[in-house]
């Protein structure tokens, strides 16, 4: 079969693998979409802490089972709770499985869906809603993660919100904020062509590189400054602003994987008694709260699917997020076009 395989620091090569064999109690997926994530860039980069070449790459699969199983049916559309958990930390044994301290993740530290076929256990698997199209269903992952953001903000219907980086998960933030009744959303990237797909979706867009975001937001607050703020850049520069923007008693979420220590005023944490809360991937619970959203949320989930990428041509996937031109926001790789 065919698969995206990372070969060393950036190489990806569309391969020829062997078929996975079959295996016991597991069930056999074929691939229809499998997303291109922000940590799949780290990984073809070779920043990657963990992941080790050859892997096939990604995380982020919706697969159709392939043969009867257990809890599944022939034909089902499904996608895989990806994260792999120790079973004995102290996270692990209080019901937090998702800190473990040792998590790893299909498709970073054992291969993944960028390919034609996998085994996958059934109990790690959700049936994606029927009539939800495969475009939509491909942000399953991606989306739990933002639900799990929203349940750890402490965010509240009403609240004026800053998305900081209009990447996927600063979309897919967004849009779940719109969802939980934020009263307004701006939302700040430098590339011009996530703007206008921000703004068509209701949000509030700010180019940093053309406007002040701390002015913008705080004009439109009484220069307050906004009630809930969501880090999706991973950036530097956000993260010495976020108390800036953020009003007095104001929440801090911090979405983004900050690969390095970052500057943070904490003068202001203290004087303006700020909660700053981190946040990483979901639950199991809110994994399925995902697949069940896509239902209300399909039209604007389709929106940030901007480029669908066969699986023969998947090795240019990071020139095109990488490239500004090209407007990426969510790539998908189809792999049933091989
Ligand atoms: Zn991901
Ligand atoms: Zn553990």
């Amino acid at each position: 079969m065919k698969a995206l395989v990372y070969a060393g620091p950036k190489r990806v090569e569309v391969q020829e693998v062997k078929e996975p064999e079959k295996q016991d109690g597991k069930v056999k997926l074929n691939i229809r979409y499998c997303g291109v994530c922000g940590s799949d860039i780290g990984i073809y980069l070779g920043t990657h802490p963990r992941a080790k070449a050859p892997l096939i790459l990604g995380h982020e699969f919706l697969g159709i089972v392939a043969e009867e199983g257990k809890k599944f049916k022939k034909g089902d559309r499904v996608v895989p709770y990806p994260l792999l958990s120790c079973g004995h930390c102290l996270a692990c044994r209080s019901g937090n499985e998702h800190v473990c301290n040792t998590l790893g993740l299909i498709g970073i530290d054992t291969d993944g869906g960028m390919c034609q076929t996998v085994y996958t256990d059934e109990d790690v698997l959700f049936k994606v809603p029927d009539g939800v199209s495969d475009k939509a269903a491909a942000v399953i992952e991606p989306l739990a993660v933002l639900v799990h953001a929203i349940h750890m903000s402490g965010f509240e219907a009403l609240d004026t919100a800053v998305v900081v980086g209009a990447g996927p998960i600063g979309m897919l933030c967004g849009i779940m904020l719109k969802h939980a009744g934020a009263s307004k959303i701006f939302i700040s990237d430098v590339v011009e062509k996530r703007l206008e797909i921000a703004e068509e979706l209701g949000f509030i867009p700010v180019n940093p590189a053309k406007e002040n975001l701390e002015k913008v937001v705080k004009d439109a607050t009484n220069g307050e400054g906004c009630d809930t703020f969501f880090e999706c850049s991973g950036a530097a520069v956000p993260a010495m602003q976020m108390t800036d923007i953020t009003r007095v008693r104001g929440k801090i979420c911090i979405v983004s994987v900050h690969k390095k220590p970052h500057e943070v005023n904490l003068r202001d944490v203290n004087f303006k008694e700020q909660t700053v809360v981190g946040t990483r991937v979901y639950t199991k619970e809110e994994f399925g709260r995902a697949a069940e959203l896509t239902k209300e949320l399909e039209t604007e989930l389709e929106k940030i699917v901007t480029h669908v990428v066969p699986l023969k041509e998947s090795d240019k996937v990071f020139d095109m997020i990488a490239d500004p031109e090209c407007g990426t926001i969510k790539i998908v790789v189809d792999c049933e076009n091989v």
